[in-house]
């Protein structure tokens, strides 16, 4: 009797030691609490097998859950330790995994049980944990402990970033997403940083550059309008939309060679300035000329006009959110316009009775045939938010002008962005 109760302490300390040394404090705490309770082990040797013992001293075979004797805890099904379970179960510290019958304090992952699946670490549930954790069939996004199901964005584990989608990492998406430090080029799950052009999300389009969206590409802009995203370039330059809500990249004209027209002081895109003469010349040989007035104008060009007329509303008595709305109806804001791009000539001059003239009349009957489009029709105003512009033609290429022409679309309509 001495002899036995004496093993059993001793054992008791070799599994109080061994849990010291080889677990966490807080793990090996709670066997410490198990191993020297005073009320006795619910788990009792009786006829050569652990039996579970209610508090009235008799057997409870319905019981079901984890238990301990002096070796720790153990798996108990309809009163008996079950050795063939492996799992989650649950005690008063929390809930713990559970390998052949008895809690193992050295599992590491994910385990389920009725309320989902759940981060392990050293044994236990660990619901401090947010982010990456391997399961059978992969990485899954968890949660404070849980894996979330639901989850889409980004999260890191110790080989990068991943996009996830439904709570698991999704291969098949290509787009911009983003984590704390931007938005970010997304190809294959993880991040593309090899990619370098326009891509779109929610917000419109965006200059990517190593695979992270280039905030400093975009012009800054400190009006009081809903600031643009930056034009998709990755189409053809012939159908650049660049308008009050997509503007150029601040680099757009790195790309871009401007030459004088027709002899004159303005400038275009040199593939657009040998379209303007063709056109130039056909209406020449009808008595019309479509002298050049204003063509490529610069950021700060466009700047100091935006914010001149800004300036002279406000002396007529607008405010400053007024001035700038309404300076905007009439200029579009630096980097917004056509002109800035080297795309749009202002033919002859800059005033309404230019509607009335011959040189309009001309444009309207032949301009197509030469690619150029009118490009802030009066029917459109609502979609092209600037005002009717009759000496204002954008050059899109001939088919382009002519499909327009025929159907009646703006730019805008004619790309599908209206
Ligand atoms: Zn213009």
């Amino acid at each position: 009797m001495k002899k036995t109760t004496a093993v059993k302490i001793l054992s008791a300390v070799f599994a109080l030691s061994f849990a010291l040394g080889a677990y966490p404090a807080e793990a090996a705490r709670q066997i410490s609490l198990s191993v020297s309770a005073s009320e006795g082990y619910d788990l009792r040797k009786t006829d050569g097998e652990w039996k579970y013992y209610a508090s009235d001293g008799s057997i409870n075979y319905s019981y079901s859950g984890l238990a301990k004797n002096e070796y720790g805890w153990w798996y108990v099904s309809s009163g008996e330790i079950d050795f063939s379970y492996s799992g989650l179960a649950k005690n008063q510290y929390g809930w713990f995994y559970v390998k052949e019958g008895k809690l193992d304090l050295t599992y590491n992952g994910l385990a389920d049980n009725e309320y989902g699946t759940w981060y392990v670490k050293n044994g236990k549930i660990d619901t401090s944990f947010t982010g990456m954790a391997k399961g059978n069939d992969g990485w899954r996004y968890v949660k404070n402990g849980k894996v979330d199901k639901k989850y889409t964005g980004m999260a890191k584990n110790q080989y990068g970033w991943w996009y996830f989608s439904n709570g698991k990492i999704d291969y098949s998406f290509v787009g911009l997403a983003k984590n704390d430090y931007g938005w970010w080029y997304i190809q294959n799950g993880t991040i593309n940083t090899k990619y370098n052009g326009n891509a779109r999300n929610d917000y419109g389009y965006w200059v990517v550059k190593n695979g992270k969206v280039d905030m400093s590409a975009t012009w800054k802009y400190n009006y009081a309008l809903p600031t643009p995203s930056v034009a998709d370039t990755s189409g053809s330059w012939k159908l650049l939309l660049v308008n009050r809500d997509y503007s150029l990249p601040k680099n757009y004209l790195n790309s871009v060679s401007l030459v004088y027209v027709c002899n004159s002081s303005e400038r275009l895109d040199s593939r657009v300035a040998p379209e303007y003469e063709k056109m130039y010349n056909a209406a020449a040989k009808d008595g019309i000329y479509l002298t050049p007035c204003s063509g490529y104008r610069s950021y700060d060009l466009q700047k100091r006009n935006f914010e001149n007329r800004i300036s002279s509303n406000i002396s007529y008595g607008y405010s400053k959110l007024n001035a700038t709305i309404e300076a905007s109806k009439v200029i579009l804001p630096p980097g917004t316009s056509e002109h800035n791009a080297g795309l749009a000539m202002d033919i002859i001059c800059v005033q309404d009775s230019f509607e009335y003239s011959p040189q309009y009349k001309w444009l309207c009957a032949h301009a197509q045939d030469y690619g150029f489009i009118l490009r802030y029709p009066k029917d459109k105003q609502s979609i092209t938010k600037i005002v009717f512009e009759p000496w204002h033609w954008r050059y899109v290429g001939v088919d382009a002008a002519k499909a327009m022409k025929n159907s009646g679309q703006c730019l805008e309509e004619y790309l599908g962005k209206a």
